[in-house]
């Protein structure tokens, strides 16, 4: 029950979506939550295929309200892209990511991957690169260990920017990851342009392949492309031993999902990684 915590989200989406004013309100709420300490960083595990470790995290955002309760970044991240406090959340999850990364050297853990989610809006901030050099720095990392993970909307805006800071932030070690590939405006040539090292497939298509034919051939479809252009896959959103075993035969390279953990608090995974996962 320790490591329930990924389920005990509250919706309000409803509830916020009533009316404009309530946006308003969440988003001047949202301004306080950074400030006031609401604001969380959980991890979920990358378990390389047949369970033969942790290849790292994903660091999902969680806010802790004190009267709503446990607010899903679904509802607070659109909202935190509208009102561009994206930016500076963005980069308190980078500096958190940082510091849990540097914690996880000390206690031995000098593989683990740390990846941080990066909003198509935190390109915006044309002194991202600047601002992200400095916060690396400062927390003085293992640089190699942080992969950001963007979703082709971050490349429509501006596709040269977009460019030019990938390739900033790769000449200092970083790693890219290409979020819920196939969902969006998917365009084959970020794969061939872009310094992406690992492509992940949406929860969409894997929560399918076990009654839908057309999600297995999209998914053999995107591993195959990926391995032939010599980029890792991740699946994500597994939950069951046959998605497990369809994604395992299709030499898949990493799972992630409720089959081996949910998202969970700092203390809890460094729990995970002592038990049976233990790299
Ligand atoms: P995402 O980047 O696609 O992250 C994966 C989502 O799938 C997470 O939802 C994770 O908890 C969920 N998930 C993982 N395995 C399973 C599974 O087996 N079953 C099911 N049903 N779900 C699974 P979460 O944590 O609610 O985050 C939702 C989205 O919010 C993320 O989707 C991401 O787009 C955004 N997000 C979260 N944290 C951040 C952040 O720090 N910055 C930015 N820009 N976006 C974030
Ligand atoms: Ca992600
Ligand atoms: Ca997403
Ligand atoms: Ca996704």
């Amino acid at each position: 029950a320790k490591r329930d915590t990924g389920t005990s989200h509250r919706y309000f989406s409803s509830h916020f979506a009533q009316a404009g004013g309530r946006q308003l309100q969440l988003e001047a709420e949202l301004r306080d939550a950074l400030r006031k300490g609401e604001l969380e960083l959980h991890f979920q595990p990358r378990v390389l295929i047949n369970g033969r470790g942790v290849a790292g995290v994903e660091c999902l955002l969680r806010w802790n309200h004190p009267v709503r309760g446990r607010v899903a970044p679904d509802e607070f991240i659109p909202a935190a892209e509208r009102s561009g406090l994206i930016v500076p959340i963005g980069y308190w999850v980078i500096e958190q990511a940082c510091m849990r990364l540097r914690e996880a050297a000390v206690l031995g853990y000098s593989e683990l991957v740390f990846a941080v989610n990066l909003s198509f809006r935190q390109f915006h901030d044309r002194r991202m690169t600047d601002t992200m050099f400095r916060i690396i720095y400062n927390a003085n990392i293992d640089t190699r260990l942080l992969e950001l993970e963007l979703t082709e909307s971050a490349m429509m805006h501006d596709p040269d920017y977009a460019q030019r800071c990938l390739r900033e932030l790769h000449s200092l070690g970083l790693s890219f990851a290409l979020d819920d590939f196939g969902t969006g405006f998917s365009s084959l040539s970020h794969l061939q342009n872009l310094p992406i090292s690992l492509v992940k497939i949406d929860k969409s298509f894997v929560q399918r392949v076990e009654s839908d034919e057309d999600a297995q051939h999209i998914v053999s479809a995107i591993i195959s492309l990926s391995h032939s252009l010599r980029k890792k896959v991740v699946a994500e959103g597994v939950e069951t031993a046959g998605q497990l075993a369809f994604l395992s035969a299709l030499k898949c390279d990493q799972i992630q999902g409720y089959y081996y953990a949910r998202p969970m608090p700092w203390a809890d995974l460094l729990d995970y990684l002592e038990g049976p996962h233990r790299i």
